[in-house]
Order: structure tokens, then C-alpha cells, then sequence
């Protein structure tokens, strides 16, 4: 059992032995490498204000960034455009999934950052000549935020590049209407190798965590991004970060979140921590199944949703 504790104390080997049984799901195939995820990995790791980790067996298996990086790529954007990125792409929730070949009918701006297309945007959008000047400026930033430097899997990038059709069809779209500047294999280019980026679960909660410090990682003491910037990208997590599951996401859990294909998920609790869970096996919405239900259990264990009143 897991009484409501103080993060410092939390057994986080409990909270996985009470998943591990769980066989909902299904591993993500759209590439080799993901279909051949360990469907019985299951790991969480906490960081803390003060840039010390909590973390369970299994967190040192490293598995590509995939969806969680959207909202770091938000992060660079806004800095690196001065903010301009927020007339680039919408915010509004869109009740789809993440790869739906829809932009907004008014304007032909990606709906949010959260969702692919809006993720094509924003990596197009960092500093950057051409698309290898963006994709190292984006590794740097990356690396910024996980407080250390972070490799590319080259495979799965190639692989996410040459097998990603819808992701081609909506940079196309996004060029059709004006608003994707680069070409679209450029686009999709620069975005497969954000996604191939690799990390472990206590990576990805140091990279949480930086954002729930309002930019400032809490392990290298290094300001990666303004606190507005940090805030604004939170709360597009909280709205937008579990595509058409946030509704039942935040009612749930409380706490923004990004999900992924490869089964990881990053959570920020404003001022409190950050953490990431990783377990492959995925619901409709592309939300790992036990990463969900250990991110509820750990927001209320720790009594952490954002509308819990102290
Ligand atoms: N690289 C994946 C894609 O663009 C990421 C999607 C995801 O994690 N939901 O299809």
C-alpha cells in the first residue's frame, strides 16, 4: 500500500507492482523500432525542487522522445521566435487524434502544438538556416532541457521520415496554406529526428520538471526558458497534451501531461515536480494504459491534481 506520503518517501515499487498485471493495450507498430518495445516494461521516475530524483527499477532503459518532445519543441519555438510562434499555431483542443489531417478551416494554422501537425510547425520554427541548423538547434535545446547531452536514434529517425505519410500529407497541407515555411520533407525531416530522440524515464522527469520550474532546470540550475514561456507551454499540456483523452486526462489526473507513441509519458505539477512513467502498451487515444493509471494514482496519492484544494 502507498499512503498518502511525501514524494521524498513515495514507493514508487509499489505503485509499479500495482500495474504490472495490468494487460490493456497495444504496443504502437507504425515503426520497427517501437513495435519491438518490452510490453512489460513499466517504470516512474520523480524529480523534485531540488533537482534530486526518485526512481524505480526499469528506468534506465532508453526509448525514443516521440510525442513527448511537443512541448519542448513548443518551448524553443516561443523562444526562439519571441513569442510570434502563438500567431503560428492555435491552442484550442481539437477531440481528434494526433495525427487527423486537419487544420483550423479559418486561418490553416495547425489546431495545437500538441497534435502532429502543430509539432511540424513549431520545429520549423526554431533557429535555424536549414534543416540540419534546426535539428542541431533542437537537440541543444533539448539536451538544455534534460540536463545533459541527448543522442538521436538515426534508425528510427530514418524510419519515421520515410514511413510517416501522414506526417508528409500535413506538411503539405500546412504549405498549401501558406503556413509551413520550410519545404515539407525539410519539416518532416527536422520533426523525425525530434522524435528519435532518446532518453531514460529519469531524463524525461528532469525535462518535466524543468518546465514545471518555470524553465529552470532544477539539476543544472540552467534557465532554459523564460517563466512565461514555461507557463504558456503547461497550459497547452493541461489542454492539449493528451489529444482527444484531455478532458478525461485532466478530470483524472490533474496534472498536464504529454503522452507518446512510445509509450512515455511527461508530466509537469507547477512548482511541485516533475515526473515521466514509461510503459509501451497503449489505449486508443495513444495514452499508455499503465502509465495512466499510475499517474492518477500518484496525483492522488500525493494529493497533486491542480484542482485539489489543499
Ligand atoms: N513520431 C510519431 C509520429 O509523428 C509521434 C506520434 C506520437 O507519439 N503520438 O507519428
Amino acid at each position: 500500500m502507498n499512503p498518502p506520503s511525501d514524494p521524498r518517501r513515495y514507493d514508487l515499487e509499489a505503485l509499479r507492482a500495482r500495474v504490472r498485471d495490468e494487460r490493456g493495450g497495444r504496443v504502437d507498430d507504425s515503426i520497427p523500432q517501437l513495435a519491438e518495445a518490452d510490453p512489460d516494461l513499466v517504470a516512474i521516475a520523480l524529480v523534485l525542487p531540488d533537482g534530486t530524483a526518485r526512481t524505480s527499477t526499469g528506468c534506465d532503459v532508453t526509448f525514443s522522445l516521440q510525442s513527448a518532445v511537443k512541448p519542448f519543441l513548443f518551448a524553443l519555438a516561443l523562444l526562439d521566435t519571441d513569442g510570434e510562434a502563438l500567431d503560428r499555431v492555435g491552442i484550442e483542443p481539437t477531440g481528434e487524434a494526433f495525427d487527423a489531417l486537419k487544420l483550423e478551416s479559418d486561418t490553416g494554422r495547425p489546431p495545437n502544438p500538441m497534435v502532429n501537425a502543430g509539432a511540424l510547425l513549431t520545429a520549423s520554427l526554431v533557429d535555424g538556416s536549414d534543416a540540419e541548423a534546426r535539428a542541431d538547434r533542437i537537440a541543444r535545446g533539448l539536451s538544455a532541457f534534460a540536463g545533459r547531452t541527448l543522442d538521436v536514434d538515426d534508425d528510427v529517425a530514418h524510419n519515421e521520415h520515410l514511413l510517416g505519410d501522414r506526417n508528409h500529407a500535413l506538411a503539405h497541407l500546412m504549405r498549401a496554406e501558406g503556413t509551413l515555411t520550410p519545404s515539407a520533407d525539410d519539416a518532416v525531416a527536422v520533426y523525425a529526428r525530434a522524435c528519435a530522440t532518446l532518453v531514460d524515464t529519469e531524463t524525461l522527469a528532469v525535462m518535466g520538471a524543468t518546465l514545471a520550474f518555470g524553465g529552470l532546470n532544477p539539476r543544472t540550475g540552467e534557465r532554459v526558458v523564460p517563466r512565461r514561456v514555461a507557463r504558456d507551454v503547461v497550459s497547452v499540456m493541461a489542454t492539449c497534451g493528451v489529444y482527444d483523452g484531455s478532458g478525461r486526462w485532466m478530470r483524472a489526473v490533474g496534472i498536464p501531461a504529454k503522452s507518446s507513441v512510445s509509450g512515455a509519458i511527461v508530466l509537469s505539477a507547477p512548482g511541485r515536480l516533475g515526473a515521466a512513467t514509461v510503459s509501451p502498451p497503449l489505449d486508443e487515444q495513444g495514452t499508455s494504459v499503465r502509465g495512466r493509471i499510475m499517474s492518477e494514482a500518484l496525483s492522488d496519492d500525493l494529493a497533486i491534481h491542480s484542482f485539489e484544494v489543499g
